[in-house]
C-alpha cells in the first residue's frame, strides 16, 4: 500500500468487503466489530446494537458501502436498454393477480398505491422495485455506534415549503401524522452556533494553489473574512460587491423584460458580461451543489429566483414568507417508512411521526401472501403489456427479474412510478409519440455521502460545522442537522460520534447540461467505493486535520449514496433550454406533460411525470395518476 493511503488509513477495516448473498457489502468500521470478531481482534469500539454479520446484511438501512443505486439494482435494467428482452417462455408465472401493481418503490410509487387504497381501501396491491430497499432517493442510512443510533438521510432531506405543497400531498403528511409545524420542537437549530460555530470555506490548492480554511464566512463583514482568504486582492473586491450591493445590472427593463432576458443566459455569462466580474473570482463563486450543476450552465433566471450573489437588485428573488420546513433525521426516508407502516402494519410497531424515526422495521412483514399490500424488493420490471387491446383489455401483465428469474403477475391496473426513460423499453406497446416525450426527461446525478466519525472535537477547534468547498471532490461537508425526535438523540457534545455529510456534483463544466449529467452519470458507475473512500479521507484530513482530525483513527464508517438518475428536471426539446424551474419551459412545449398521458390501464407516475425535483412533485405525480386510472 502506498504510504500516503497508510495515513489515510484506507485498508482499515471498515472498508474489509464480504460478500453476501452474491452481493458486496462493506462493513463499516463499528457493525463490522462483530462481523470480524472471528478473524481479527475487536477494535475497541463496545458495540453491541446488531451483533452478528447477518444482522448486519439482512438489515438494508445499516449497509455501508456503495448505496443508493447500489451494485445489483441497476444491471437488469441496463441490459434491457442494451437490448435485451425476456422471451414469455422464459418468465414463470406466479399465477399472483392484483388490483393494482406499482412500478418503483420511492415516495412516488409509494404514494401512488397509498391513494388508490384511499380510494378502493380493499384493494390489493403489489409495488415493486429494484433496490434492496423501498423509498427510491428517500432513503434511510442507519449506523451505530455502540447502544446509539446515528441516522442520515441518503437522498432527499427536507419537507422544503409544505405550503407550497398541493391539496393532496398536504393530505397524505397529514394523514400520515407529519405536523410541519412542530419541527420547531425537535430541531436543536442553535446547537453550533451555542458553540461558536460557524460556516467557513476551503481553498484546495488543485483550484487556489493552497490548502486553507477559513472560518466565519462573510463574517464580520466581506471585506474582512475575504482578507484572509488565498484571492487576489481584484477577487476580493468582486466577491464583495456581489455580496454587499443591491446593483440593478438590467436597469430599464421591467420585470417580464428582466426575467426573458436571464432564461437565455448563464448564470456564469450573467456575472462575467452584466455585473463584469474578474474570471478569476468564478471559482468561488461555484455553486454548494444545490441544483445538480455549476454556474456554467445554471440559467442566471434561476440563479436571480434564488437570490444569488449580484442578483439581488434585479428584484426577481422568490421570497416565502413562512416557508414550512420540516426533516426527519433520515430525511424522507420518514415519509417513505411511515407510508410503509400505514399499508403494512405488521412490518413495525407504533403510530405516530415521533416512533417512526428509532423503529426497527421486519422486511420479512414487506411482502407476505395474505397482506393487502406487498412490497417486492431486489425485483426489476421488465415488462409491461395489456392482455388485449388496450381500449379493452380488463388486466395488465407485469413482468420482472427477481434473483436472475424473470416471473410475471396480473393487475387490473398498473401505475408506473419508475423513471420516464425507462418506460419505453418496459412498455413497448405504447405510441411512439409519448415513448419520445418520455426519453426527453433529465436527470442530473449526485453522490450524498454519510461518513460517521468518532467525535467532531476537530470542528469545534476550529469553529465549523459546514464547510463550502468550491473545486473540491465533494462541492461541501457539514456536520448533521441536530434534531432529537421521539426516542432518537442527535450528539450534543463534541465528543460523541457524529454523521459528517458530504455532496458531490459529478460534472464535465463546459458542455451543455444535459452532456454534463451523462458524463456524470459515467463518473459514477466507473467510480469504485476505494476511490470515493480516497477522496472522503483526503478531502476531511485536508480541511480539519489542523484541529486535530486524524482519518485514519477518526472515520468509523463510510455509506456513498450514488445517484446517477438525481433530480427530475425537465427540457425544451425545441431550444434545449432546461427547465430548473419548471416555469421555463412554456406548457405547449413541455414533452413531460405528453408523456405522462394514461394509457389504457396504463397510468405514470414519478416526479418524471412533473419535471420536478422536489417531493412534492412525486407525490402530486402519485395523485394525478391515480386519478387517471380510476
Ligand atoms: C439526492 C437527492 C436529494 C433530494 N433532496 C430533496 C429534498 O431535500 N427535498 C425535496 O423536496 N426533494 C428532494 N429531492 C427530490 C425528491 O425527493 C425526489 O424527486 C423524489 O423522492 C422522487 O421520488 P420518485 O418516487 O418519483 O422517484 P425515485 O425515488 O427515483 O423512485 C423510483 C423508484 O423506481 C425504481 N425503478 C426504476 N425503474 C424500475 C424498474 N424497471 N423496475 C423496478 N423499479 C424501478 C427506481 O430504482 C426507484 O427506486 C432529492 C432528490 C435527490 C436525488
Amino acid at each position: 500500500m502506498k504510504k500516503h493511503d497508510k495515513k489515510l488509513g484506507m485498508g482499515t477495516s471498515i472498508t474489509r468487503r464480504d460478500f453476501i448473498g452474491g452481493v458486496g457489502v462493506a462493513l463499516s468500521g463499528s457493525l463490522a466489530t462483530f462481523a470480524w470478531a472471528e478473524t481479527e481482534a475487536p477494535r475497541d469500539t463496545g458495540l453491541l446494537a446488531l451483533t452478528s454479520r447477518e444482522a448486519i446484511a439482512s438489515y438494508p438501512p445499516t449497509r455501508t458501502g456503495l448505496r443508493g443505486n447500489h451494485p445489483g439494482s441497476f444491471e437488469v435494467a441496463h441490459q434491457m436498454r442494451d437490448g435485451r428482452r425476456w422471451d414469455p417462455a422464459e418468465v414463470s408465472d406466479t399465477g399472483e393477480a392484483y388490483d393494482l401493481v406499482v412500478v418503483g418503490g420511492g415516495l412516488s410509487g409509494l404514494s401512488a398505491a397509498w391513494f388508490y387504497r384511499e380510494a378502493k381501501p380493499n384493494a390489493r396491491i403489489l409495488i415493486l422495485d429494484n433496490h434492496d430497499d423501498f423509498g427510491g432517493h428517500a432513503k434511510r442510512n442507519e449506523f451505530w455506534h455502540g447502544e446509539r443510533m446515528l441516522l442520515s438521510h441518503g437522498g432527499t432531506i427536507n419537507i422544503e415549503d409544505f405550503n407550497q405543497y398541493g391539496a393532496p400531498a398536504q393530505r397524505l403528511i397529514r394523514a400520515l401524522g407529519i405536523a410541519p409545524e412542530r419541527y420547531a420542537d425537535f430541531s436543536d437549530r442553535d446547537l453550533y452556533l451555542s458553540l461558536g460555530l460557524s460556516r467557513g470555506v476551503f481553498f484546495g490548492r488543485e483550484t487556489f494553489g493552497t490548502d486553507r480554511l477559513v472560518t466565519g464566512e462573510g463574517e464580520p463583514s466581506w471585506a474582512e473574512f475575504l482578507a484572509k482568504t488565498p484571492l487576489s486582492e481584484a477577487a476580493r473586491r468582486d466577491i464583495a460587491t456581489l455580496h454587499e450591493t443591491r446593483v440593478d445590472y438590467l436597469a430599464g427593463l421591467n420585470l417580464e423584460q428582466k426575467r426573458n432576458r436571464l432564461r437565455g443566459m448563464s448564470y456564469q455569462d450573467f456575472l462575467l458580461d452584466l455585473v463584469g466580474v474578474q474570471r478569476e473570482s468564478l471559482a468561488i463563486l461555484q455553486s454548494d451543489g444545490y441544483w445538480a450543476i455549476g454556474i456554467d450552465a445554471l440559467s442566471a433566471y434561476t440563479a436571480a429566483s434564488g437570490g444569488a450573489p449580484g442578483t439581488l437588485g434585479l428584484g426577481l428573488a422568490e421570497h416565502t414568507e413562512d416557508p414550512m420546513y420540516f426533516r426527519f433525521p433520515d430525511g424522507n426516508a420518514s415519509i417513505a417508512r411511515l407510508l410503509v407502516r400505514s399499508m403494512i402494519p405488521a412490518v413495525a410497531p407504533g403510530s405516530t411521526m415521533e416512533d417512526v424515526v428509532a423503529a426497527r422495521f421486519d422486511y420479512a412483514q414487506l411482502d407476505q401472501p395474505d397482506a393487502p399490500v406487498r412490497i417486492r424488493l431486489d425485483s426489476t420490471v421488465v415488462g409491461v403489456r395489456h392482455l388485449g387491446d388496450p381500449r379493452t383489455a380488463q388486466e395488465v401483465e407485469i413482468s420482472f427479474v427477481r434473483d436472475g428469474r424473470a416471473q410475471r403477475v396480473r393487475a387490473g391496473r398498473t401505475v408506473l412510478a419508475c423513471y420516464n426513460s425507462v418506460i419505453p423499453y418496459l412498455c413497448e406497446e405504447l405510441p411512439a409519440t409519448q415513448k419520445l416525450a418520455l426519453s426527453q426527461s433529465l436527470k442530473a446525478p449526485l453522490v450524498y455521502t454519510s461518513v460517521l466519525i468518532r467525535n467532531w472535537t476537530s470542528f469545534a477547534n476550529l469553529g465549523v460545522y459546514r464547510v463550502h468547498c468550491p473545486g473540491g471532490y465533494f462541492n461541501s461537508l457539514r456536520l448533521s442537522d441536530p434534531i432529537n425526535i421521539g426516542d432518537y438523540h442527535h450528539a450534543k457534545s463534541p465528543a460523541e460520534a457524529i454523521i459528517v455529510n458530504m455532496y458531490r456534483t459529478p460534472l464535465a463544466p463546459g458542455l451543455p447540461a444535459q452532456e454534463q449529467w451523462i458524463a456524470g452519470r459515467h463518473d459514477l458507475l466507473t467510480t469504485s467505493f476505494e476511490s470515493f473512500e480516497r477522496h472522503i479521507r483526503d478531502q476531511l484530513g485536508r480541511v480539519l486535520s489542523s484541529g486535530g482530525f486524524n482519518p485514519a483513527r477518526d472515520i468509523e464508517a463510510i455509506t456513498v449514496n450514488r445517484w446517477p438518475h438525481g433530480y427530475a428536471y425537465g427540457q425544451n426539446p425545441e431550444t434545449g433550454e432546461i427547465a430548473y424551474m419548471m416555469d421555463e419551459v412554456p406548457p405547449e412545449t413541455a414533452p413531460w406533460l405528453a408523456a405522462r398521458r394514461p394509457f389504457g390501464r396504463i397510468a405514470i407516475a414519478n416526479s418524471d411525470a412533473a419535471a420536478n425535483a422536489m417531493t412534492e412533485g412525486a407525490i402530486g405525480q402519485a395523485h394525478r395518476a391515480v386519478t387517471d386510472l380510476l
